[in-house]
């Protein structure tokens, strides 16, 4: 296959090459031929070619809630939003907590995925040095800890709420379940990711939950500030990489920028919701914008989109966490579950923050290059040169595409970004040179 004609992305801008693919490889690029009626050949004159992007921050749900989510459903959302690569959160039925479940799940996804798909592993309180180990072998892409979350004891599924004396419900992984387990997952290479909010600064506010400010003063940005604080300082005395996902906030970017300036090896992450809106998007959106971390002020949304553009942070995902509508519009806001879809709006999303900030092509590196180096993917991922995967999106620069809830794959439509306006358009994607299908997604280990 070729595709010829194109403008394709390279870190220096765009080159008038074709690209030559053989055996779902990268084999060349070649100086612009003149487009024949081949039918090995795709014409891609007047289009933009991206590598496929990796989001490093889903929840496909599966196996466990496919009220929810399954990975068929996930990975549809993902390519046609030119999303070639997943990474998948460890919190599905049972939590990934041991390398026979991640066998298990990788087992049981693979028939479905459509991309090509790593997985995170849980860290649980219990987790011991040689379930590291053996994650570590079985390939996990990173280690996930869920600080002020329980796991059921019976079920392995882990849960929003904080245990009390339920003897099923196992205590949260702490940062000391990280310090303690530090050498194993040092070795293993992967980074190690908290759901950075601390569970202490968190409950410190309590009641009824009826309105945005209430819930907002329950979760105060503080919380990440602590938490982020206390990864990057456990990521320097421990000589752990650290993976900073879903930021949210100003006080947590000014943690994670000081840590990392004390000489922390910390990697960044934020998410479109964070970048795009902000609580007055609440009157609008209403129950369905809540997720945890909570979108916050104003503030936040500008000091983030600024660290993003001089590259303070490292990459966009987008924590895709579809519930149902009725989990959603649960009464009081307290009990709505937090967490939205949004894999298939993210390269998009990210194309227009960069285009409205004057170079559009600057978002491609938070949703190629950056990830695909975090997770040890890089070059067979989020690169654009001979030997790499022919994972290509054609991306239109001159057609617009208004995000609207009927295009959307997922099996939740209720995402937060509805009606937002995007400069692009998506027009065809390929994994690994071929259109992609359930079954077609492979797994990746890292390198
Ligand atoms: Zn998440």
């Amino acid at each position: 296959m070729i595709i010829a004609g194109g403008k394709v992305y390279t870190p220096a801008g765009l080159s008038e090459v074709d690209v030559h693919v053989n055996e779902g490889r990268i084999q060349s690029l070649e100086p612009w031929a003149e487009p024949s009626a081949r039918p090995e050949l795709v014409d891609a004159r007047g289009l933009w070619v991206l590598p496929g992007a990796i989001d490093a921050h889903v929840h496909g749900r599966d196996p466990g809630f496919p009220e929810k989510e399954d990975f068929g459903s996930l990975t549809a959302a993902a390519v046609a939003g030119g999303v070639t690569t997943v990474l998948d959160m460890p919190n599905t039925l049972p939590g990934v907590a041991g390398a026979e479940i991640l066998e298990a799940k990788r087992r049981e996804i693979a028939p479905k995925a459509m991309a090509d798909h790593g997985l995170w592993a849980l860290l649980r309180s219990s987790s011991t040095a040689e379930q590291v180990r053996e994650l570590g072998e079985a390939g996990a892409i990173g280690f996930k800890a869920y600080l002020g979350y329980t796991v059921q004891r019976s079920t392995g599924q882990v849960l929003y709420t904080p245990g009390g004396m339920d003897p099923d419900l196992e205590p949260p992984a702490s940062y000391g379940t990280v310090a303690r387990l530090a050498q194993e997952l040092a070795e293993t290479g992967v980074p190690v990711a908290a759901h950075a909010e601390d569970p202490s600064v968190l409950l410190s506010s309590t009641g009824r939950i009826e309105t945005y400010a209430d819930l907002l003063a329950s979760r105060p940005a503080a919380g990440e500030a602590v938490a982020v604080a206390a990864m990057g300082a456990l990521a320097r005395s421990l000589g752990l990489r650290v993976h900073i996902v879903h930021l949210s906030s100003r006080m947590g970017l000014e943690a994670a920028l000081a840590e990392r300036a004390a000489g922390a090896p910390l990697t960044l992450e934020t998410c479109p919701q964070y970048l795009w809106l902000t609580e007055a998007d609440y009157a609008r959106l209403g129950p369905v914008m809540k997720m945890y971390p909570l979108i916050k002020t104003v503030e936040d949304r500008e000091a983030l989109r600024a660290a993003l553009l001089r590259g303070d942070i490292d990459s966009v995902g987008t924590d895709h966490a579809p519930h149902t509508d009725e989990e959603k519009l649960r009464h009081p806001l307290g009990e709505a579950h937090a967490g939205s879809p949004g894999v298939q709006t993210l390269l998009l999303s990210c194309l227009e923050l960069a285009r409205q900030a004057g170079d559009p092509l600057a978002a491609v590196p938070w949703v190629a290059e950056h990830p695909a180096r975090i997770f040890g993917l890089y070059p067979r991922k989020g690169t654009i040169q001979p030997g790499s995967d022919a994972d290509l999106v054609l991306v239109d620069p001159n057609q617009r595409t208004v995000v609207k809830a009927e295009s959307m794959a997922s099996r939740q439509r209720n995402g937060v970004l509805e009606g937002q306006e995007f400069a692009f358009a998506i027009r065809a994607v390929y994994l690994r040179g071929e259109p992609p299908a359930p079954g077609r997604g492979q797994f990746l280990r890292p390198a």
